[in-house]
Order: C-alpha cells, then sequence, then structure tokens
C-alpha cells in the first residue's frame, strides 16, 4: 500500500519498544514457572505411574501440583484430572458427559470452539445470548426444560470480548429445571484474573489451561465434581488420571502449571489492579483519540480486566494488524474468520454486531508483564494507523 511521506516518517519514528497486547492468545511464562519446570526436567525424568523410587517422586510431584490446583478450582484432590490444554478439558468435559449422561449438550452461542464444536458436532443446542455477551437466562431457562440435557455448558469469561458470566444464577436456573443436568464451565480466560474457586463453584465441571495464566502451553485441567463422576474418559489406555484421561501425564507441564497457578494468585490483587488501571487508559485514550470507535461491550457491563475490544469503524482490521506489526504492536483481530470463509466471529454475530462493524473490531489483551511504555506505544501507533487507512479507504472510494 502506498502512503504519503509523512505518514511513514511519523509511524516510523514512533517505535521505541515493542507493545505485546496479545496476551489473552497466550502470555509469557512467569519465571517461578520456567524454573520449576526446568528443576523438575534435571531432577525427574522417572514415569509417575511406576512402581519404584524414582517414580514415585515424579508421582509426588504432580500430586503437589495437583493439591495446588485443586485449591485453586475450590475442588478435591481427587477431582483434578490434568490434560494437554483447555481445548482437551473442554471436550472431555462435554463428549465425556453427553456419553454418560445419555442426553443432549448445550452451550451458549458465544463458547469458545472447544466446546462449541463439540456441542454442535454431537447434535446438541445453542442458547442465544444478549449485548452483553453474556447467556439469556430465560432462553436457557426454557431450553433446559425443554430438553432436559446430559451437560450445558456456560463460559465464565469469553474469550474474545471479555464478558464474564453470573454463574451462580445460571446454575440455579438450570437445576430448578433439570436437576440432573451437569453443569460445564470453561474458565480457561477467567482463570489469570478472576477467583474461579468461588466464581464457579456452582459448577461440576470446571476447565483451565496453563498458557493464559503463564504456565507453558499443553497441559490444562479439568475439575470433576462428584455430580460429574460418572464422566466418560475420551483418551483411554493406561488408565491414568483414575481411568479419566489415559496417558503417561505431561510431568514438567503440570510442575510449571502449578508454579504459575500459585504465583498468580498469591499476585491477583496487585495484578489486576495494575492491568486494570493500563486497560482503562489505552481505551479511554484510544476511544477519544478515534472519531467513530466505540467499545463493543457496554463500559460498565461486568467483564474481564485486561481485554479492550472495539469497534473501528471504516477499518479493516487484518491492514490494521499489518500496519501495527510494522511498529512492533501486536494484537488480534476482534472477529476471526473461520477456515476462508470470511464469515465473522459467531461471538459477535451471536452479540448481535452488524457484520461490517465485526470485521472492523480488535482485541487488545493485556498481561501480567504489560508495562506504561507498551500502552504508550499503543496509544501513539493505533490511532495513527486507523487514521491513514481511512484516508486510504476515503482515496480509494472517491
Ligand atoms: N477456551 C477458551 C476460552 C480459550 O480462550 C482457549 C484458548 O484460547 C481455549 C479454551 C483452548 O485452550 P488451549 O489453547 O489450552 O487448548
Amino acid at each position: 500500500m502506498d502512503s504519503p511521506a509523512s505518514d511513514r516518517v511519523g509511524l516510523a519514528t514512533l517505535v521505541s519498544v515493542s507493545a505485546y497486547l496479545d496476551h489473552a492468545a497466550s502470555t509469557p511464562m512467569l519465571p517461578i514457572a520456567i524454573e520449576a519446570m526446568t528443576a523438575a526436567a534435571s531432577q525427574h525424568f522417572g514415569n509417575p505411574s511406576g512402581a519404584h523410587r524414582l517414580a514415585r517422586d515424579a508421582r509426588r510431584l504432580i500430586d503437589d501440583a495437583r493439591q495446588t490446583v485443586a485449591d485453586a478450582l475450590g475442588a478435591d484432590l481427587g477431582e483434578v484430572v490434568f490434560t494437554s490444554g483447555g481445548t482437551e478439558a473442554d471436550n472431555l468435559a462435554v463428549l465425556g458427559m453427553a456419553e454418560a449422561g445419555g442426553g443432549v449438550a448445550m452451550c451458549s452461542a458465544v463458547e469458545h470452539h472447544a466446546v462449541l464444536d463439540p456441542v454442535v458436532r454431537s447434535g446438541g443446542v445453542l442458547v442465544p445470548v444478549g449485548a452483553e455477551g453474556t447467556v439469556d437466562r430465560s432462553a436457557l431457562a426454557g431450553l433446559v426444560k425443554k430438553h432436559h440435557p446430559a451437560v450445558v455448558s456456560l463460559m465464565l469469561a469469553n474469550n474474545e470480548v471479555g464478558s464474564v458470566t453470573d454463574l451462580h444464577s445460571a446454575c440455579a436456573a438450570i437445576r430448578t429445571r433439570s436437576p440432573d443436568t451437569v453443569v460445564h464451565t470453561d474458565a480457561v480466560q477467567a482463570m489469570p484474573w478472576l477467583a474461579v474457586d468461588e466464581l464457579a463453584s456452582a459448577a461440576d465441571l470446571v476447565a483451565i489451561s496453563a498458557h493464559k495464566f503463564g504456565g507453558p502451553k499443553g497441559v490444562g485441567a479439568l475439575a470433576v465434581r462428584k455430580a460429574a463422576a460418572t464422566i466418560r474418559a475420551r483418551a483411554i489406555g493406561g488408565g491414568q488420571e483414575r481411568e479419566r484421561r489415559g496417558g503417561t501425564q505431561n510431568v514438567l507441564g503440570i510442575v510449571s502449571m502449578a508454579a504459575a497457578l500459585a504465583h498468580n494468585r498469591a499476585e491477583r490483587e496487585h495484578t489486576n489492579h495494575r492491568v486494570m488501571g493500563l486497560r482503562d487508559r489505552l481505551e479511554g485514550e484510544l476511544l477519544a483519540a478515534i472519531p467513530g470507535a466505540c467499545s463493543t461491550l457496554p463500559l460498565d457491563a461486568i467483564r474481564l480486566p485486561n481485554i479492550v475490544h472495539l469497534c473501528l469503524p471504516g477499518v479493516e482490521v487484518e491492514a490494521l494488524l499489518v500496519l501495527l506489526e510494522q511498529e512492533e504492536v501486536y494484537a488480534s483481530a476482534g472477529s476471526s474468520c473461520s477456515s476462508g470463509a470470511m464469515e465473522p466471529s459467531h461471538v459477535l454475530a451471536a452479540m448481535g454486531i452488524d457484520r461490517e462493524l465485526a470485521f472492523a473490531s480488535v482485541r487488545l489483551s493485556l498481561g501480567w508483564c504489560s508495562t506504561d511504555e507498551e500502552i504508550d506505544l499503543a496509544l501513539r501507533v493505533i490511532p495513527h494507523a486507523v487514521a491513514r487507512l481511512r484516508n486510504h479507504r476515503e482515496r480509494d472510494v472517491g
């Protein structure tokens, strides 16, 4: 794309540091999680299912980690099942319960694909959401009464817009109409920021993923409380994880995840406060600097402290991301296209966001190591890039 020289000079001179604004996709590992992984790698190699001392050492490591995860999820030690991440935990919850319960699966229309796809493939039912990105309570009540599902899955916090679901009242609405229905919650995005042990205490199944809170990729967990005890394993073989997930455990990943989780919980209040300050500055100043920009969620909605999701009318977000990357600002499209179909994200569509606006939306997500300097850079670069794209568009149209 050709641009006026003043644009190029303007953008090029702005950059002194990079700004990583994609923590909801994955956040850097915490130093303490790297240390825990390295220490375990150099000292422990036994198979945790074995019988001898070296095997027992490895088992002790994952059992200590299991206690840390159980505490964070408000679960008992024996209720924690380690998995290869959030996707596997969600798949296990939905498909394992649908199979065990012999009924349909149901979920909100804004779930992550790790929940949505198994529900859709198993012929399940989607529950509409409102403009705040959370499930429509009366639709939920009606559909539960009609279908008596084996499992209902409602995410605690949404990965695109950051909306937070009141699980206590949703669970109450479900159980009044269908006492045997099991409730699953995907707490993958909530875990870094919210007290999942309290907010998800009414759910029977809770999924988390380590790489969202400073642990490594490829490891996660599912809490399986008593009401979901009949869950059917998907990976079968060695009988690990109390027959709920066969396969030798990822010892290094599990140990590292627990170290990240313990640190995250100890620091959460402080981190949240700091990150929310950065988020408010980023959001407020972008809204003020970019004509026509608006927040996808109402600013007073209950939402995560780290996500800014903006609609930028007249901006093609893919082009914006390219310009931002040139300035070392890394963000995500607010509406990802699935398999080249050029469909707006199912989340924004379910929230009733106009298709064109959905393609003009951006997600900027902060994390534990976000800094003032990164926000400064983003605030210098983003309004400038938006103006540049809009100018081009006007020229093209004219
Ligand atoms: N659920 C939510 C809400 C997510 O944001 C993600 C990842 O982005 C997942 C599930 C999948 O987790 P994983 O990447 O560990 O498979």
